[in-house]
């Protein structure tokens, strides 16, 4: 795996002002492909630079990875999240090919994704990471396999019921936890990779094709696709929104994905409970067996084999 990482933040605007006045070559060519990376991710969204800046949000660009020629590129980009309540970073991996002065970009909601992440060389993903990609792509399993994002048997309380990624816009693929010793774990084993330039946010891909995310962690580990275990360590519950945002309490923003779309819990078992949502964004409530909690009660995790009802 390269080492080479090199990191870019900029407010969107400045992104297209910069272009075209390279300090050097190798400037150029590092700067060409952030640009490329922030404009094919802002046209897939059918957004502007102009209509993210008045957002109050940022494009951010983390290079990961490059191979000896540099031709090949890959990496995390983030739209940082609109400052309001409940609103979390839009994060994409990318893959990069370079030919001539022009790369071609794929975001991981791209169509082409599969295709060029096959087809670059192992300097910059990695045999197994291919595996994981071409896995999680298969359609999804059910049921979903997945422990809460805590130790099996413990209580954490369920602050916020089922809502969106970012608050209301469905689908509601979230939930809001928080307790004990607030050290968040990965729901199943997979790949896990580190979102924000700014941190606080880590995926992780599941060979059965679900996707698990978690936002606003601290101390956490920086994963760069490396293999991870159900319950290794990720990081802490805090109010921290490195990727824009709001958090009012300590929790982790947990949600679910199939492949690379976020998927709604309704009816969904984790760890044991099924979650349903309510009338709005926030509320609903989760049952295992007979017993049913609402927001502001513990869910103990039953882990990842329990039907749930
Ligand atoms: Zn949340």
């Amino acid at each position: 795996m390269g080492s080479w990482r090199r990191r870019a933040s900029f407010v969107a605007v400045a992104v297209l002002a910069v272009a075209g006045v390279p300090a050097s070559a190798q400037a150029e060519q590092a700067s060409n492909l952030e640009q490329s990376v922030v404009q094919t991710m802002l046209g897939e969204r059918a957004t502007s630079s102009a209509a993210l800046a008045a957002q109050g949000r940022s494009a951010e660009v983390d290079v990961q990875r490059k191979d000896a020629a540099g031709s090949w590129a890959f990496g995390a980009a983030t739209l940082t999240a609109y400052s309001v309540e409940g609103a979390a970073p839009d994060a994409s991996l990318f893959v990069a090919h370079r030919t001539g002065r022009n790369w071609q970009i794929a975001l991981d909601t791209s169509p082409g994704f599969a295709g060029l992440i096959q087809s670059s060389p192992e300097s910059v993903v990695s045999a197994g990471e291919k595996q994981t990609f071409a896995a999680n792509a298969r359609n999804a399993a059910a049921p979903l396999g997945l422990s809460l994002p805590y130790p099996p048997g413990v209580s954490w309380t369920m602050i916020g019921g089922v809502h969106g990624w970012s608050g209301q816009p469905r689908p509601w693929s979230s939930v809001d936890l928080n307790g004990g010793d607030r050290r968040v774990l990965a729901a199943q084993s997979g790949r896990a990779y580190w979102m924000c330039n700014n941190g606080g946010h880590i995926r992780i891909i599941h060979d059965n094709g679900w996707t698990t995310e978690y936002y606003h962690l601290l101390d956490e580990i920086k994963p760069n696709g490396e293999p991870i275990k159900m319950g290794d360590y990720l990081g802490m519950t805090s109010t921290r929104i490195p990727c824009g945002g709001s958090a009012g309490s300590n929790h982790v923003h947990f949600a679910l994905k199939q492949g690379n779309s976020w998927v709604a819990l309704n009816g969904k078992t984790i760890g044991g409970w099924t979650f349903y949502e309510g009338s709005r964004a926030y509320s609903g409530y989760a049952t295992h067996q007979t017993v049913r909690r609402n927001v502001g009660q513990a869910l103990q995790n039953y882990g990842p084999d329990d039907p749930g009802h």
